[in-house]
């Protein structure tokens, strides 16, 4: 067989040799079986998934490609299978086929849970372990789905947003650049409107589907079972959610979390978070909520991801959530944890160039697509601030190595006529001292044009009336925010923007329209129904930060407990 395709940077934290000792630990939650060359321990696809201990021989890792076996890694006595399904039940990416004779440790996915809550040691070292491998697993895009599509096409960055978010490996061929793709394509019959293609695990072909279909094709929610009635809805998997289903399933609490796209929310499209406390170079939006989703899984908290709440049923106990889908799933309390997401400029064109030159992040995906061009970000606060920063400022260059600059220029278009009222002050300063950044105050895009992509942008300076076009192809639209609340709807008592109110500011007029049928008035973050909790930026008045939504997530659990216990 090949060598290992699988290159790491940490190998000895990646694929770590455990001790007699920690053997020995792991050992008393399994059981020992002696196992012969050539035999299957699991497969990819494979669901419930085994966690194996090799005590002697040797277990090939391996990923079966066009009837073909590449190699992803052997372990050897005193290692371990897996990565990050483990914990949370989805299916296998790769195939574990034992390589010399030998006797292995068996433990099945919930012992191996209840060690990592339970032994600090082994949960350090399993869990980094886990979630390196996952890391290392998507930079070589080696994992069960590879996808075709054109770096022209909106539908190709929403899946392939879809999948880098939710933290999936894919292998991906551009028609554009790879002449194989387009070949594969036509023998299979693709028309240009089913793109982008998805071939899940060399079995299933996807064409351009929805988010549902690629989640139930890779079984991102086989281990959930929606039929129980759960202590804690949790509607939403951004800061704030995952922040409650961290200290809910750590607390004892059977929490399920309902996430329409994947964990990470609005911070999970931040290209870099500086304020957050603790990570004084900053951390990624994706490194964050790939992290409180890992620890969300470690303590037991399910996340069904390309699961939309469609509608708050809160007239009866348990409360229902009906989804998009048609399932209905229960719980003895709720949190509304949906937040918000970008306003759109009132463009006639827009909707055409969403995904194709309008975007909504500027993380590195996004960024790629802009290499060596000029691109505007629309907007005035600290996300649009960083947006410019982050397009402004520079990148390794994935051949030489050397840092290059992520874009030709960045014209930052503010309606206002500055940035201070607006924005943190360390942003304007990096603004300023950017000469490849020109902000442009008074001025607001007038049309978007172009064919199949966005091509050209007129503007106009609303202090002089001065109109101006330029061939751009790329603007980033970060101009404030509508909360996500339609699905609510007639169960909340709700501010004039739709925000939702809670504690202290529900008036009692408002109380006595929700029918309010207790002594006491809402706790700190409970709405106008008892039991229905809300936190982070759809939260009515919410100062709109990450510390702050994943501080409202963590106490809200202590106003669950109290709720259920009443
Ligand atoms: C580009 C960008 C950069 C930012 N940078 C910073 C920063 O540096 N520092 C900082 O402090 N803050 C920053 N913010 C703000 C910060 O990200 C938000 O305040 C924070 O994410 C709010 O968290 P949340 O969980 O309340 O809501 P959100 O992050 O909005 O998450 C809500 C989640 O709910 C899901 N959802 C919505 N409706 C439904 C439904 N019906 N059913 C199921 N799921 C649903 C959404 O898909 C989303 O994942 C930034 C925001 C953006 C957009």
């Amino acid at each position: 067989m090949s060598t290992p395709q699988l290159r790491v940077e940490r190998p000895e934290a990646t694929f770590p040799t455990l001790s007699a000792d920690q053997i020995a630990r792991i050992a008393r939650y399994g059981t020992r079986r002696h196992v012969r060359r050539g035999e299957l321990l699991f497969d990819q696809g494979t669901e419930n998934l085994s966690f194996f201990v090799v005590l002697s021989g040797a277990l090939d890792i391996v990923r079966p490609y066009k009837g073909k076996e590449d190699l992803i890694v052997v372990h050897h006595p005193g290692q371990f299978t897996g990565e990050i399904s483990l914990l949370n039940g989805r299916r296998s990416l790769a195939r574990a086929r034992v390589a010399e004779d030998g006797e292995v440790v068996e433990l099945t996915a919930e012992r191996l849970r209840a060690i990592v809550q339970t032994d600090a040691e082994l949960s350090e070292l399993l869990m980094r372990a886990f979630i390196l491998r996952r890391m290392s697993l998507i930079k070589e895009g080696l994992g069960d789905v590879a996808m075709i599509g054109s770096q022209f096409s909106p539908s190709t960055l929403r899946l392939r947003e879809f999948l880098t978010r939710n933290s999936h490996p894919y292998k991906y061929f551009d028609v554009e650049r790879d002449p194989d793709a387009q070949a594969f394509l036509d023998r299979l019959g693709v028309r240009v409107d089913e793109m982008p293609v998805l071939i899940c695990r060399g079995e299933v072909v996807l064409r351009n589907p929805t988010f549902e279909e690629v989640s139930d094709c890779l079984g991102f929610n086989v281990a959930i079972d929606v039929g129980v009635v759960r202590d804690l809805l949790v509607v939403g998997g951004g800061p704030a959610g995952l922040a409650a289903a961290v200290y809910g399933a750590s607390e004892g609490l059977d929490v399920l979390v309902l996430e329409t796209h994947a964990p990470g929310g609005q911070a999970g499209s931040s290209s870099k978070i500086e304020n957050y406390l603790g990570f004084p170079t900053g951390i990624t939006g994706q490194a964050l909520a790939g992290r409180a989703f890992a620890q969300a899984e470690k303590f037991g908290a399910s996340v069904a991801v390309a699961r939309s709440a469609a509608k708050l049923l809160c007239k009866k106990r348990p409360f229902a959530v009906q989804l998009s889908t048609g399932d209905v799933v229960h719980g003895r309390s709720v949190i509304v944890a949906s937040g918000a997401q970008y306003r759109k400029l009132p463009l006639a064109r827009l909707a055409e160039f969403e995904g194709a030159g309008v975007y909504y992040a500027a993380s590195e995906m996004e960024s790629t697509l802009c290499t060596g061009a000029e691109v505007i970000v629309v907007g005035g606060g600290n996300s649009a601030g960083q947006a410019a920063t982050f397009l402004g400022g520079y990148k390794k260059d994935p051949v030489t190595g050397e840092l290059v600059p992520r874009t030709k220029h960045v014209h930052m278009l503010v309606r206002s006529n500055g940035l201070a009222d607006s924005m943190s002050r360390y942003l304007i300063q990096r603004i300023e001292e950017n000469e490849r950044i020109t902000l442009r105050t008074g001025t607001e895009i007038e049309a978007l044009e172009g064919e199949h992509h966005l091509e050209r942008v007129r503007w106009r300076n609303s202090t002089t009336g001065e109109v101006e076009t330029r061939p751009i192809r790329h603007v980033f639209s970060m101009t404030g925010a509508v909360p996500n609340t339609v699905w609510v709807g007639g169960c909340l008592a709700l501010d004039d923007r739709g925000f939702v109110k809670a504690g202290s500011d529900i008036s009692a007029e408002e109380l006595a329209a929700a029918s309010w049928p207790l002594e006491r008035h809402p706790y700190l973050l409970e709405t106008s129904t008892p039991g229905v909790f809300v936190v982070g930026d759809a939260r009515a008045g919410s100062v709109k930060r990450v510390a702050s939504a994943v501080g409202e997530g963590s106490i809200c659990v202590q106003l669950v407990h109290k709720i259920l216990a009443e």
